[in-house]
């Protein structure tokens, strides 16, 4: 097999770390690659273990994320799903989450085997019945809430939709069906759930934690997807971010001149991203000293970060504020 080449590339998430935190950027993208290689320098291989890391917010929205589609699913074949089968799946992905940090299989194969960070940095104990039961509690009350917001107050606006559409497959997360080029630059998008009728392409994102403004860039990221992965014109494009904590429903503006503007938001991104490249050529792809990788500041955002350890930044954790 050839090698496995690090090519440049842009996603919102990855713009998201770089605006967070440079350094963050750095390990998820550059520190950590190779890092599946038992051949690879240790701090590299921690790299790539550690990003591999989920925390409880970033379950549940899988874990919620996969119950809704299969319902979706089900509902468009003509079955009926009730509340209670859409949270026996959900909770089976976190079950299974939580047997696998348990058995400590992440240590050999981080990848598939999940490792929960809630638990790896001491944020929650297993060992400790009170502090298991919280994290449970957390889970649980996340899963009813957004599953029942789901039924209750989401699924009869996508009602109309998926009884005269179809539900478009989304990217089987590999590099090929998960990503669109435009002008030699890769782009990584793979919205949650689309569904296609005779005149509209609906795009939903789902949420399970709080709104963020920042959301409406990221779904419109996925109208570019829709124009050159599907050739939809912007006019058939509805964009919608589905909060499931509250059921609210938000539709997000999109047409050409949006577009427009996001395709510039990512220009101009991907020239700041490239600022951090030897001689700022992202065909080479290769970085600047780590340290031209500055850390953030704010502690708020470390104490979210897989990558503490390298950082050597856990004591984030203790003045950690609620989000
Ligand atoms: S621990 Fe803090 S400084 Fe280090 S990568 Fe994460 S956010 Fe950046």
């Amino acid at each position: 097999m050839a090698d496995l080449k690090n090519e440049f590339s842009w996603s919102f998430s990855q713009a998201r770390d770089f605006s967070a935190c440079p350094r963050k950027y750095y390990w998820q993208r550059y520190g950590s690659w190779g890092g599946w290689e038992e051949i690879a320098p240790k701090k590299v291989r921690d790299a790539y273990r550690l990003k591999q890391m989920k925390n409880r917010y970033a379950l549940v929205g899988l874990a919620i994320d996969s119950a809704v589609k299969e319902a979706l699913a089900k509902i468009k074949a003509g079955e009926e799903v009730t509340f209670e089968e859409a949270y026996k799946t959900a909770r089976n992905h976190l079950v299974k989450a939580w047997y696998e940090h348990k058995s400590k299989m992440w240590e050999k194969n981080p990848k598939k085997y999940t490792c929960i960070k809630d638990l790896y940095y001491s944020e929650f104990l297993m060992d400790d019945e009170e502090s298991r039961q919280a994290w449970g509690s957390f889970i649980k009350e996340r899963l009813t809430v957004c599953l029942e917001n789901f039924f209750g107050m989401i699924l009869p606006k996508i009602r109309p939709y998926l009884e005269r559409g179809e539900l478009v497959p989304i990217g089987q997360g590999d590099f090929e069906s998960d990503s669109f080029t435009i002008g030699g630059l890769k782009i990584f998008a793979a919205p949650d759930s689309v569904i296609k009728t005779e005149d509209t392409f609906l795009i939903i994102d789902w949420k399970t934690g709080k709104p963020q403004q920042y959301y409406d860039y990221q779904v419109r990221v996925y109208g570019i997807w829709a124009q050159m992965k599907h050739d939809v014109p912007a006019d058939m494009i509805e964009l919608a971010l589905a909060y499931l904590p509250d059921g609210t429903w938000k539709n997000v503006p999109y047409d050409e001149d949006i577009a427009r503007e996001v395709f510039d938001f990512i220009r101009e991104n991907v020239q700041d991203m490239s600022d951090k490249l030897k001689g700022r050529d992202i065909a080479l792809n290769e970085p600047l000293n780590i340290k031209e990788f500055e850390q953030t500041d704010r502690l708020e955002t470390c104490a979210q970060c897989n990558f503490m350890e390298l950082c050597q930044r856990q004591f984030a954790l203790a003045s950690k504020e609620q989000f």
